[in-house]
C-alpha cells in the first residue's frame, strides 16, 4: 500500500515538473510511510527524489520508533552534532523545483532555501492533496470505525448518560475526551462543550461555565483512531441537546437546520460540484430568514488531518469523487443566545452519499 502511495506521489511529481518532495510534521507523512515525525526542534524529514529512492533523515534516538519498509524508503540517522538540513539538502541535490508538506516548520524551510538558492520551493497541496482526498476502500472503513466510536459518544449524551446541569462545560469536555481515548482513539482533536449563549459562537473554548436547566448544550468533538498502516484516521461530529424542553424557537429553528443538514447530504453525488452541497444547505436556511446566521463554510474533507480536502464551500466548484470523506456541518447561531449545529461525516460513493455517522438527528430533551 506505502509503495503504491509512493508510485502515485512520484507520478503526479512527474506530472507537475516537481523534482523532490520533503515531508516533515503532518499528515503527508504518515499517510504516505505510516510514520508521523515528532513535532520537535530536531528534524525529520522524508526526502522523494522523483527518481531514486527514498530517504528518511531522523534523528538517531527516534530510530526506535520508525517500522523501516525497505520497498519504500531507507533511513539516514542523524546525530547530535550533524547538520540535518544539510543532509536533507544533499540528498535533494540539483532539484529545480522542490515540493515541501505545508504544515513543516517555517525554520527549516528558510534554512532549506539558504542551502539550495537556486531551487524553487512550492507546498504538497497540489500535489499530495488530491490523492489524499480520495479515500481508499481501507481508508473509508478507518473512517467508518472511528465515526462509530463517536456516534456511541453521542448516543450516550442523548440517553443523558452524561450529566450536563450543574457541571461545567470544561467538565463535560474532560468527560468526552475520556469517552473518546476510552473508545479507541489515540488522540483527542477537540471537545466542544458550549451551552446556552456560547453555543452562538462556533468555535467556543469550553471553560467555567454551568450547565443550566433549559439550555441548549451543542457538543463538537472528535479524535485520530490509529491503523495498522501507521496512519491514524479521525472523527468529527457535533450533536445538540436540551437540558429539559427545547422552547418553541428552539424546536423551529432546529428543524430548519436539521433539514439543511438532511439536504446537504443527500446532495452529496459523485459529480456534484463542493459548492452545490453548500447551496443545498444554505438555500434551506436563508429561505427560513437564517442566512446571515450561518456564518461558515458547510464542511471539510476529513482523513489523516481533521480538516483537509474538499471543502465544502462557495467558491470549490470541483465535482465529489467517489471516495472523498467530508463533513456536512451546518449552523445557525443566535449571537447572545443560542445556536446549533450538526454534523455527520459522509463518504462520496458511485451509490450516493454514505453518511457514516448515524447517531439521532433530532433535537433530544435529556434529563441529565
Ligand atoms: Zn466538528
Ligand atoms: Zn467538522
Amino acid at each position: 500500500m506505502h509503495a503504491d502511495r509512493l508510485a502515485r506521489v512520484r507520478a503526479a511529481m512527474a506530472d507537475q515538473r516537481v523534482d523532490g518532495c520533503l515531508l516533515s510534521v503532518g499528515a503527508d507523512l504518515p499517510w504516505l510511510i505510516g510514520y508521523e515525525a515528532m513535532p520537535l526542534e530536531r528534524l525529520t524529514m522524508l526526502v522523494v527524489p522523483r527518481d531514486g529512492v527514498a530517504t528518511l533523515v531522523i534523528p538517531e534516538l527516534e530510530v526506535p520508533r520508525v517500522r523501516v519498509d525497505d520497498d519504500v524508503f531507507r533511513l539516514r540517522p542523524w546525530g547530535e552534532t550533524e547538520d540535518p538540513v544539510a543532509i536533507v539538502a544533499e540528498l535533494l541535490g540539483a532539484a529545480s523545483r522542490a515540493a515541501i508538506g505545508n504544515r513543516t516548520w517555517a525554520q527549516f524551510l528558510v534554512a532549506l532555501q539558504r542551502a539550495r538558492p537556486s531551487t524553487t520551493f512550492t507546498t504538497t497541496s497540489e500535489l499530495i492533496g488530491p490523492l489524499r482526498e480520495v479515500k481508499d476502500p481501507d481508508e473509508v472503513a478507518a473512517l467508518r470505525r472511528a465515526a462509530q466510536a463517536v456516534d456511541r459518544i453521542a448516543a450516550a449524551l442523548q440517553a443523558g448518560d452524561i450529566p450536563l446541569v450543574g457541571r461545567t462545560e470544561a467538565e463535560v469536555s474532560a468527560e468526552l475526551s475520556r469517552r473518546i481515548l476510552a473508545e479507541g482513539h489515540q488522540r483527542v482533536n477537540f471537545a466542544i462543550v458550549a451551552a446556552g449563549e456560547d453555543a452562538a459562537s462556533p468555535h467556543h473554548e469550553p471553560g467555567p461555565r454551568v450547565i443550566r436547566p433549559g439550555e441548549v448544550v451543542l457538543c463538537d468533538f472528535g479524535g485520530t483512531m490509529l491503523t495498522d498502516s501507521g496512519a491514524g484516521y479521525c472523527s468529527d461530529i457535533t450533536r445538540c441537546v436540551v437540558t429539559g424542553q427545547p422552547t418553541d424557537e428552539m424546536a423551529e429553528v432546529y428543524a430548519v437546520l436539521h433539514e439543511a443538514q438532511a439536504a446537504a447530504v443527500a446532495a452529496g453525488r459523485v459529480g456534484t460540484p463542493a459548492e452545490d452541497v453548500d447551496a443545498a444547505a444554505r438555500a434551506i436556511i436563508a429561505d427560513a430568514g437564517f442566512g446571515d446566521r450561518f456564518v461558515h463554510r458547510t464542511g471539510h474533507g476529513i482523513g489523516v488531518e481533521e480538516h483537509e480536502d474538499p471543502y465544502i464551500v462557495t467558491g470549490n466548484r470541483r465535482p465529489l469523487v467517489a471516495g472523498n470523506a467530508y463533513s456536512v456541518e451546518p449552523g445557525i447561531y443566535l449571537p447572545d443566545r443560542f445556536g446549533f449545529r450538526l454534523e455527520d461525516i459522509v463518504v462520496a460513493t458511485d451509490d450516493g452519499p454514505e453518511a457514516l455517522n448515524r447517531a439521532d438527528h433530532r433535537l433530544v430533551p435529556v434529563d441529565a
